[in-house]
């Protein structure tokens, strides 16, 4: 990996915009890191790690029915649905806490929007004997019951994040000053491939497992050939680089994002960044966002909670200018429908993050032919929104009822 370069940019993205104060943590973070990420003592915990608690590696399995449905490519998907807590996210969180301890450091801390990061982190500091501290919007908290029993059933403590809006904005904001604070003791486990030098670096080599994991199991299914396409959904990146890691050297792969295009493409009901943003500074890092005119972030929205962001990580943006990376959206409506459909016809319940990259790389396949090939990563499973589509999706969307 050539980039960032050593003061953490990606081209002309990434850097460290948060104020000096937090400096020293971030330099220190990112030296450790770099001494400790290639020693055995590392490499073997966390191996250790991912084989007995996650499950890794994970499948990469042919999509039979719907290939024949769509007539054309085929499509593969790398199952990161089948980590333990139900996604791509306890990579990161599983090495986070691993050098939380080599770093002599004995709290997690990290902000939380529907709860699926907050529960990867919480497993992963229990794993490791670590204290937890996840900053959630009071708003959240409401909606996502379960998922605070789940945070504090593993240990972790659940602060309530009561500015604003009381959501993930406020959640982060709450998160990132609680680390100014602690960081003697403290380390932050940020959400995803986004924020200041070091972060994206580190969540993308924690996730570049899945894209070298899928690399060489989809060599043997396929005898030797590559894919044609990997495609990835798009929130800040951190499922998106880590399968895009496997094949970024192969020139012959065409890589795609794909966005959640919401309701339309009206702002403020869509969170599609890289279709429509400009470059602008959040998070402390220079990236692609999409902002009113006075630089505050716009207000984004998707059925897909997770996809809720209205930035991208500073190596998406990068990759994205210089032409490697495709984008792509697909609707609500279009994700829905593709959550009934892969249920139904594989047998697999996708998040409706990954019904996103499912319903793009379905259309990708209609029109390509039956030589090629289509792999994508199925971000997660979609048991957390079983009760919400049921619930105002059912009628419309499923024809058989
Ligand atoms: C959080 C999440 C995403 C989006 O985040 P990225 O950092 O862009 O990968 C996608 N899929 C699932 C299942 C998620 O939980």
């Amino acid at each position: 990996m050539k980039f960032p370069d050593a003061e953490g940019y990606f081209g002309r993205f990434g850097g460290n915009y948060y104020p000096p104060e937090v400096w020293p943590a971030l330099e220190e973070l990112a030296s450790t890191y770099r001494s400790l990420r290639d020693t055995p003592d590392f490499q073997d915990a966390l191996e250790t790690v991912r084989v007995g608690l996650q499950g890794r590696p994970t499948p990469v399995h042919f999509l039979r029915k719907t290939t024949t449905e769509a007539g054309g490519a085929r499509i593969y998907v790398k199952r990161e649905d089948l980590n333990h807590t139900g996604a791509h996210k306890i990579n990161h969180c599983v090495g986070f806490a691993l050098l939380a301890r080599k770093m002599g450091k004995r709290k997690l801390i990290a902000e939380t929007g529907a709860g699926q990061h907050g529960v990867a982190l919480a497993t992963a500091a229990a794993y490791f004997g670590l204290e937890c501290e996840v900053h959630m919007g009071a708003v959240d908290i409401g909606k996502q019951s379960s998922n605070v029993g789940r945070m504090r059933l593993l240990g972790a403590q659940v602060v309530a994040a009561d500015a604003g809006q009381s959501a993930l904005k406020e959640a982060s904001d709450s998160a990132f000053s609680a680390y100014v604070e602690q960081h003697e003791h403290a380390l932050y486990a940020i959400g995803s491939a986004i924020g200041p030098h070091p972060f994206p670096m580190i969540v993308r080599d924690f996730q570049s497992a899945v894209g070298q994991e899928a690399r060489s199991q989809f060599l043997s299914l396929s005898g030797g050939f590559l894919p044609d396409h990997v495609v990835a959904c798009l929130a800040g990146g951190s499922n998106a680089m880590g399968i895009y890691a496997g094949f970024l050297d192969d020139p012959a792969v065409t890589l795609t994002a794909v966005e959640p295009l919401g309701k339309s493409n009206e702002t403020g009901k869509h969170a599609a960044t890289l279709s429509f943003g400009t470059p602008g500074t959040l998070h402390g890092a220079q990236s692609v966002v999409l902002q009113q005119e006075d630089g505050t972030p716009s207000h984004v929205s998707s059925v897909a909670s997770g996809l809720v962001y209205p930035g991208v990580g500073p190596e998406i943006a990068m990759l994205h200018e210089a032409g490697r990376l495709k984008v792509s959206a697909i609707s609500d409506e279009e994700a829905i429908s593709t959550f009934f459909r892969i249920a139904k016809s594989e047998g697999i319940i996708p998040a409706l993050e990954s019904s996103h990259a499912l319903a793009f790389a379905i259309k990708l396949a209609e029109r390509s032919p039956s030589s090629e090939s289509v792999l994508v990563n199925l971000s997660g499973r979609g048991d957390k929104d079983i009760d919400y589509v049921l619930k105002y999706y059912q009628g419309e969307y499923d024809p058989e009822r």
